[in-house]
């Protein structure tokens, strides 16, 4: 059964009520990372020509999953990785100025995406905001056939080769990528 997420039932799927930010520890760690910073020579344009769009899931290291070194790719990451109109943007100006060619969309098992009603979200904003929001939530049942949606919407926006495209379903629980096949 798909759990609906609405606001206020966040403990139920593990998150505390308390919170301090984190801000400060992080900047700490950037003192240490520059340390030692040995990346100042990389080149604006990825080695591998590559772009990858991916969802935003904590869970996924998008490098270590593909074995990439920093330099090699541009990721493009959302909600979903839903292809929008900005991620089209973002692929245009990486293909058009930046020399990539090749794309590949990672998609995941148990997304959030997959636990929130497009209608009820968007009811809830409206009865507390009194506005609701222009853009779609883009929720799904299957990663599997929402992959292949968004192979699709690359296939047919003119604004991206998609000659070189590639989508998988990443699987949270093994790590292993599962490869969509485009629709026929
Ligand atoms: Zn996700």
């Amino acid at each position: 059964m798909t759990q609906i997420l609405v606001s206020g039932s966040l403990t139920s799927i593990g998150v505390s009520d308390e919170f301090s930010p984190n801000t400060d520890e992080l900047v700490v760690h950037n003192g240490r990372f520059a340390e030692n910073f040995e990346d100042g020579d990389l080149a604006v344009a990825p080695m591998m020509r590559l772009a990858v769009v991916a969802c935003m899931d904590s869970r996924m290291d998008i490098f270590k999953i593909l074995g990439l070194e920093n330099g090699e790719a541009h990721i493009v990451r959302n909600a979903g990785g839903v292809i929008t109109d900005d991620v089209i943007r973002s692929l245009c100006l990486s293909q058009r100025f930046l020399g990539t060619r090749e794309i590949i969309l990672l998609h995941h098992t148990d997304c959030g995406l997959q636990m929130v009603s497009e209608d009820e979200f968007k009811a809830e904003l409206e009865a507390e905001l009194g506005i609701k929001p222009r853009w779609s939530l883009e929720p799904f049942a299957d990663p599997y056939s929402d992959t292949r949606q968004s192979m699709q919407r690359l296939l047919l926006t003119p604004f991206v080769d998609a000659q070189h495209l590639r989508g998988f379903v990443y699987d949270v629980t093994d790590g292993h990528l599962h490869e969509v096949p485009q629709a026929e």
